[in-house]
């Protein structure tokens, strides 16, 4: 089993199973996360008993990586997983610091019409340790280290939840990672028992719901997991995990040329949203050369924005990362594979 799969009570109970002290899983989690060792013998403070059914029990497992896209402000990385499935995870230099988007998935269910990643179906989910190692790639690769943490890559995070639930407990671990909570965002097309059963978890981190449509109609024509998960209890459950958390949800915007960027679409979605502790980002599409959905032009981007600010909807525009180097979702892995 790969080491990075472990949370630190998953570690816990493997070591009182072998009648160790738990605070053994402690020292590893330093090991692995704070000096980054890759062997195990490299840990010195562990005896050598302990080391040798560790070697027995456990792999280090690497990911490959591919491809590497550098550009000012952003960094796309392309990954090969030991299966030779390839996965891609981008690298976001915000003033505030330095944030991954990292996928959770080969491919995606979700079926989404605008986004590249949904074109290849679900290969599997990604492992745990799948998720972390991304991380612990890119800060090496780069000599970095990543202030913030968003679920935003190739997936649907809730189709995989219990590893990412995980993922998220092993890079929030103080003596791990230690990624603070505020600054991980998980973010999902709206799959509502996983958002519920995400409410029970507790998890601190924060929530993205990627709306796209504030109607049924449109948003069915978008996004066919809408068919499944209506948008009226798809409000009702956020306005439950607002009332239970009191945290803000960020409801995730693309605008998309004549589809949804009209003023009444923006009215519209004002009603919709109307009251609750929240805000919307709107995302500026990014076009990719498989699909037939065209950016709004910047007029329309911030009309759309105005019109959300004067119906006192709080809003942001996304920032553009990465336009040489094919930065949304799925474009990477798609172009190589077209390349080969
Ligand atoms: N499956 C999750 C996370 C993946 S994508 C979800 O749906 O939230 C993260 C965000 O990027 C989503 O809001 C998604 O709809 C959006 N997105 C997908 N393709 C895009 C594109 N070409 N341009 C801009 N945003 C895109």
């Amino acid at each position: 089993m790969n080491i990075y799969n472990y949370t630190i009570k998953q570690l816990e109970e493997y070591f009182l199973n072998k009648n160790e002290k738990k605070f053994k899983a402690t020292q590893v989690f330093e090991w692995l996360y704070q000096k980054r060792v890759t062997s195990f013998d490299e840990m010195t403070n562990i005896k050598k008993e302990v080391i040798n059914y560790l070697k027995q029990d456990f792999k280090f497992e690497d990911l490959k990586l591919l491809t590497k896209q550098e550009d000012i402000d952003v960094c796309k990385f392309l990954f090969e997983l030991k299966d030779g499935n390839k996965i891609e995870a981008v690298l976001m230099k915000h003033d505030y610091g330095n944030s991954l988007c990292v996928s959770s998935q080969v491919g995606c269910n979700m079926g989404c019409k605008f986004c590249e990643s949904g074109r290849l179906k679900k290969v599997r989910n990604l492992e745990t340790g799948e998720m972390v190692l991304q991380l612990l790639k890119v800060e090496k690769e780069l000599n970095i280290r990543i202030s913030h943490l968003v679920l935003m890559g190739i997936g649907e995070p809730f189709d995989n939840y219990d590893n990412v639930i995980n993922f998220i407990d092993i890079i929030n671990t103080p003596k791990g990672i230690a990624l603070g909570s505020r600054h991980i965002t998980v973010s999902t097309c709206g799959i509502i028992p996983k958002i519920k059963e995400f409410i029970k978890d507790g998890k601190q981190v924060n929530l993205a719901i990627s709306l796209h449509a504030s109607n049924d109609k449109l948003r069915n024509e978008l996004m066919p997991i809408s068919k499944v998960y209506k948008l009226d209890d798809l409000i009702k459950t956020i306005k439950e995990y607002i009332k239970e958390t009191n945290r803000r949800v960020t409801f995730e915007y693309i605008l998309l040329k004549g589809i949804n960027d009209k003023k009444e679409n923006a009215l519209e979605l004002a009603k919709l949203l109307k009251g609750m502790n929240c805000y919307v980002n709107l995302i500026p599409y990014n076009e990719t050369s498989h699909i037939e959905f065209k950016k709004s032009d910047q007029k329309t981007i911030l009309n759309f924005y105005d019109t959300l600010k004067k119906n006192n909807i709080g809003v942001t525009i996304r920032r553009e990362f990465g336009k040489k180097v094919s930065a949304a979702c799925g474009q990477l892995r798609a172009n190589y594979k077209e390349e080969l």
